[in-house]
C-alpha cells in the first residue's frame, strides 16, 4: 500500500547510506481485505569492495500466527477470570508440593492472599491430624490418580476449617509434573453433619439401651428396625429378627387380636395392646405394645412401636388372681364351718348346761363343800362356752346372715340398741348422749348390733366416775364418720389393733366379763359396709371408737 511504502524505503535508504545496521522489523500492513502482519527483514547488499550496492527486504506474514497468540491469550484471561470468580479456590501445585498458582478466593478461605502462599507448601496450613492422609493423596495424585479428600485447615487467625478437595494429576508426555486441584470450604456442611450425628447418636443410644423393644415395621408388617432389647426380650438378635414379623410368633390365641390391632394400625390409627409372644426358646411372654402409625402422605408407610415385657405383671396377675380365688373359697369354707360348728355345739351344750344347772339345784348342799365348788365350776364353764358358741355364731351370721343394704336412720338404730342395753345403763347409772344422726345406706340389724356392741363396752370398761358417753356424726360428700367417746379406763396404743382380733382381750374374766367377740363383730359389720373402724385413747383418759361408712348407694 502507497502510505507504507516510506515505512520501508526510508529505512531502506539509512541502510544502504551506511548509517544504520539491518533491521528487523515487524511491520503491520494493511491488506487488499483485511489487516494482515508482515515481519520485514531489510539487509545491505555489498559490492566485492564492500560497498553498498542495495537493500534487500525480506517480508514474511504472520498473520495467522498473531491472531493465534491473540486467541491464546484470550482464551487464556477467559479462563483466568473464570478461575477467579468462581467461590471454590482453584489451585496448582508442582510435583515437590510447592503451590504455583491458587485463585484469589483462597482468601475468604484461610486469610492469606494468593502472592502468599504461592511458592509454600498446603502442608503449612493443614490441621496436623489430617496431613498423614492428605500427603497420602497428595502421593496418590502424583502417581497418576485423581485423588478426593476431606481435611482441616488452619487459616490465618488460627480458626479450624474443613475443606473438600480434588486433586488431578498434570501431564507432560507420560510424566506428572504436578497436581491441579478444586477446594471448597464445607465447614458449615461438616458442622451440620457432626451436629446431625450427635443427635443421631444420642438417640439411637438412647433406643439402644432401654430395656422396652422399639421397632419399626413397613406396611405388611415386616419387621425393619429392632433395637437390641428384643434379645432379652424375645430371644432373636436384632439381626435374626429384622425382615420377620411379629405375626410369625404371635402366640395362637392371641393372633386374632393382634391382628385386628394391627388392620386398625395400618388404618391410621395408633393402636395399643396386650398379647403372648413365643420366645426363641418357646416360652411364651406377655408384652404391652404401643405403635403408631407412619404416614407417606394419605398413606400408611409403616409403623413404629414399643413393646414392654410385662411377663413378670401378668404372672403377678395371675398369681394374684389365684390366691384370692383361693381365699374367697376357704373364706367360705371357714363361715360355713364356724356357723356348723357353733350351731350344732349348742344343742350338745344346752344339755350340759342345763344338767349341771339341775344337778346344782338339787344336790347343793346334800354332797361336801368339794362337790358343790366343782358342780359351781362346771356350770360357770358351761355358761361360759354358751356364751363362747353365740359370740361366735353372731360373728359368722354377720357374713352369713347380711341383708341387702337399705336408707337406714340412725336415730332410729341408735333408739333401738339403748333399748336393748336400757337395764345395763340403768344400773350403771351411764349418762348416754348423741349428735343428729345422719341416714345411710346400711343393713339396719348389723347397724343397731353394731351401735350396741360400743355401747356396752363404753359401759363396761368405765372407771371410778359414772359413765358418760357421747355419739357424735360427721359427713362429707363420700362418708359418714360416727364417733362412740366414753370416760373409762381407756386403752394403751400399743394394743390398738389386737382388741380388733377375734377372741383377744386385754383384761382377765374377773376384771371384766367378756368373750373378746365383741369388737370383731364390729370391724366386720364396718368392713361388709364398705368402711373402717378404728380407736383412739391413752389409758385412764377415755375412749373414743370412730367407724367411718361410705355414703354407697346414694
Ligand atoms: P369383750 O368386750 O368381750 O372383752 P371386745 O372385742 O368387745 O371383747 O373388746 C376387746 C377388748 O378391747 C376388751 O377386752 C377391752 O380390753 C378393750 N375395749 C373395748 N372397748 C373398750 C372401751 N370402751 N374402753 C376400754 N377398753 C375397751
Amino acid at each position: 500500500p502507497r502510505e507504507d511504502r516510506d515505512k520501508i524505503v526510508a529505512p531502506g535508504k539509512k541502510i544502504v547510506r551506511g548509517e544504520t545496521a539491518p533491521v528487523r522489523m515487524e511491520h503491520e500492513i494493511s491488506g487488499i481485505d483485511s489487516a494482515s502482519t508482515t515481519n520485514l527483514i531489510i539487509g545491505t547488499m555489498h559490492d566485492s569492495d564492500g560497498n553498498p550496492t542495495g537493500f534487500v527486504a525480506i517480508a514474511q506474514d504472520f498473520t495467522e500466527r498473531k491472531r493465534a497468540e491473540e486467541a491464546l491469550k484470550e482464551s487464556e484471561e477467559k479462563y483466568r477470570d473464570l478461575v477467579e470468580s468462581i467461590s471454590d479456590v482453584i489451585y496448582s501445585v508442582d510435583a515437590s508440593g510447592v503451590m504455583t498458582y491458587i485463585s484469589p478466593v483462597i482468601k475468604s478461605l484461610l486469610g492469606y492472599t494468593p502472592s502468599k502462599l504461592i511458592g509454600s507448601s498446603f502442608a503449612d496450613f493443614m490441621y496436623p491430624e489430617d496431613l498423614k492422609s492428605a500427603t497420602e493423596r497428595f502421593m496418590n495424585t502424583l502417581s497418576g490418580n485423581t485423588e478426593t479428600g476431606e481435611f482441616r485447615v488452619v487459616t490465618k487467625s488460627g480458626e479450624v476449617r474443613w475443606v473438600r478437595s480434588s486433586n488431578h494429576p498434570v501431564f507432560e508426555e507420560d510424566r506428572v509434573i504436578g497436581v491441579a486441584g478444586i477446594m471448597t470450604d464445607i465447614t458449615e456442611r461438616k458442622l451440620a453433619e457432626e451436629a446431625l450425628k450427635e443427635s443421631e447418636a444420642k438417640y439411637r443410644d438412647l433406643v439402644e439401651n432401654i430395656s422396652n423393644m422399639i421397632y419399626t415395621i413397613d406396611e405388611n408388617g415386616t419387621v425393619t428396625y429392632i433395637s437390641p432389647a428384643a434379645e432379652s426380650i424375645l430371644g432373636y438378635t436384632p439381626s435374626e429378627f429384622l425382615g420377620r414379623s411379629f405375626a410369625d410368633i404371635i402366640y395362637k390365641e392371641d393372633l386374632q387380636t393382634a391382628t385386628e390391632g394391627f388392620m386398625d394400625l395400618v388404618s391410621g390409627n395408633s393402636t395399643q395392646g396386650e398379647f403372648r409372644l413365643l420366645t426363641k426358646s418357646g416360652e411364651v411372654r406377655w408384652v404391652s405394645t404401643s405403635n403408631r402409625p407412619i404416614f407417606d402422605g394419605a398413606r400408611v408407610a409403616g409403623a413404629t412401636g414399643m413393646a414392654t415385657d410385662i411377663t413378670e405383671r401378668k404372672k403377678a396377675e395371675e398369681e394374684r388372681e389365684r390366691l384370692l380365688h383361693e381365699l374367697e373359697r376357704s373364706n367360705a369354707e371357714l363361715q360355713q364351718f364356724a356357723h356348723v360348728a357353733s350351731h350344732d355345739l349348742q344343742e350338745p351344750l344346752r344339755m350340759v348346761a342345763s344338767y349341771t344347772q339341775l344337778l346344782e339345784k338339787r344336790y347343793k348342799g346334800s354332797l361336801d363343800a368339794d362337790a358343790d365348788e366343782f358342780i359351781g365350776y362346771a356350770v360357770d364353764g358351761a355358761r361360759r362356752m354358751q356364751n363362747l358358741i353365740l359370740g361366735l355364731l353372731s360373728y359368722s351370721r354377720v357374713g352369713t346372715r347380711g341383708k341387702p343394704f337399705e336408707p337406714t336412720e340412725c336415730e332410729s338404730v341408735f333408739k333401738q340398741a339403748l333399748d336393748n342395753l336400757k337395764v345395763t345403763i340403768n344400773e350403771s347409772g351411764a349418762g348416754v348422749t348423741h349428735d343428729p344422726l345422719p341416714r345411710v345406706m346400711a343393713d339396719e340389724t348389723q347397724l343397731i348390733q353394731l351401735f350396741q356392741n360400743l355401747l356396752a363396752n363404753a359401759i363396761k370398761f368405765r372407771g371410778e366416775e359414772q359413765p358418760r358417753i357421747h355419739v357424735s356424726a360427721k359427713e362429707d360428700s363420700n362418708e359418714c364418720l360416727f364417733s362412740v367417746s366414753d370416760n373409762g379406763i381407756g386403752i394403751n396404743p400399743e394394743y390398738f389393733d389386737r382388741i380388733f382380733v377375734i377372741f383377744q382381750r386385754l383384761h382377765g374374766r374377773e376384771e371384766y366379763p367378756g368373750t373378746g367377740i365383741g369388737l370383731s363383730v364390729c370391724k366386720r359389720i364396718v368392713e361388709r359396709h364398705g368402711g373402717r373402724i378404728w380407736v383412739e385413747s391413752q389409758p385412764g383418759e377415755g375412749s373414743t371408737f370412730h367407724f367411718a361408712i361410705p355414703k354407697g348407694g346414694e
